[in-house]
């Protein structure tokens, strides 16, 4: 854990002497990089500070209903607008990443910018890409972290509705709904704190987890009954997916979300891997409960990272190969299992 208040002053002064504050989430944003996104966007504005953001890529649909989320603008379909907001800004802050790769298409305008940067982030291993870097791997999520840093600078609470949602949406998400064990006291003291702001719980719950089409929930039927190899004997499971099979149930973006982790919750797994299919390369997420460092294997062999227990990359070959690869460097690296088994 950090001493925020290392950092805080520093951020004060930046957000203070900013004309022109430019908040970024990372590709492909989930609930976290939105939720913190828009959190920290609602703080800003309430302090008066003229704030702006920015995606490198679309939002899922499950994403699209939050307070300002219209607000943000998409580098690959708002281009002019965005490298507009990219030149014009002060102050970049990024959210929720720390690998400069994660900007997408809009890396190389982002690095060469001359506004100062930001990193707000809770993985391992930050790259050194920004003037500041707030980066506490012990927290659940980055809404946990921009929340504890706008406490101290706010000398208390700063909780309108938008913000809490925001949050709520940020923690829950990241947590699987405090599923995994990244969850602390403190996140429940915080999740406390937004539940007494009046947020209609039941129906973000509703609009984030029960919001799935019959195609969603029918090709996650299909990818645990003709998809899944378990193999016991390394502790691990992992599910495909073609594109075929993809297309076959009508994927839209974000279906598979989730379905990397349901293998864990088989007996004696500790490890999962999903696999699918996209144009020319083959799209990888790790799980994995206890010691074995998932963000390791993804970084090692598939040009990845990510957290411990959560984490993903990529590998530039047919879907046979980079599971027979995948299945070559898991022999290799049984032994990162050895106190789990
Ligand atoms: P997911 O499996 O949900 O797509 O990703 C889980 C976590 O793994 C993300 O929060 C992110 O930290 C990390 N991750 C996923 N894909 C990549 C990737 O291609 N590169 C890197 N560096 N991290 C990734
Ligand atoms: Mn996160």
């Amino acid at each position: 854990m950090i001493d925020l208040s290392e950092y805080t002053k520093e951020l004060s002064k930046l957000f203070s002497s900013s004309e022109n504050i430019l908040l970024i989430s990372h590709i492909n944003p989930d609930g976290d990089a939105i939720g913190s996104q828009l959190a920290l966007y609602q703080y800003l504005k309430a302090t008066g500070r003229d704030v702006c953001m920015m995606a490198p890529n679309h939002l899922q649909e499950f994403l699209k209903w939050m307070e300002g989320a219209d607000q943000i603008k998409i580098f690959i379909r708002e281009g002019r607008i965005c490298r507009k907001m990219i030149g014009k800004a002060d102050l970049i802050v990024l959210l929720d990443f720390n690998q400069s790769n994660r900007l997408g298409e809009a890396e190389d305008l982002v690095l060469a910018s001359h506004a100062r940067k930001v990193i707000i982030d809770h993985h391992l291993d930050p790259k050194n890409f920004a003037d500041l870097i707030i980066s506490d791997p012990s927290k659940c999520s980055t809404s946990e972290l921009v929340h504890e840093l706008v406490c101290e600078m706010n000398q208390g609470q700063f909780l309108n509705k938008s913000y809490a949602e925001a949050l709520y949406v940020g923690i829950i998400t990241d947590t699987g709904n405090f599923e995994y064990g990244s969850y602390s006291s403190r996140t429940f003291r915080i999740v406390a704190d937004i539940l007494e702001s009046g947020i209609e719980k039941e129906k973000i719950l509703n609009l984030i987890y029960n919001n799935f089409s019959s195609d969603r929930i029918r090709l996650q039927g299909y990818a645990l009954n003709k998809r899944m190899v378990v193999m016991p004997e390394y502790n691990t499971a992992y599910i495909f997916l073609t594109k075929n099979d993809l297309a076959e149930y009508n994927h839209v973006k974000g279906d598979t979300e989730g379905f990397v982790n349901m293998p864990l919750s088989i007996k004696g797994i500790n490890f999962s891997a999903l696999f699918i299919e996209k144009e020319g390369f083959i799209k990888l997420s790790f799980r994995s409960k206890g010691h074995f460092p998932s963000n390791l294997f993804a970084s090692e062999y598939f040009s990845g990272g990510g957290h411990l227990n959560a984490s993903g990359g990529e590998y530039s070959d047919t879907l046979e190969n980079t599971i027979e690869f995948f299945l070559k460097v898991l022999k290799e690296n049984v032994w990162r299992f050895e106190d789990k088994i």
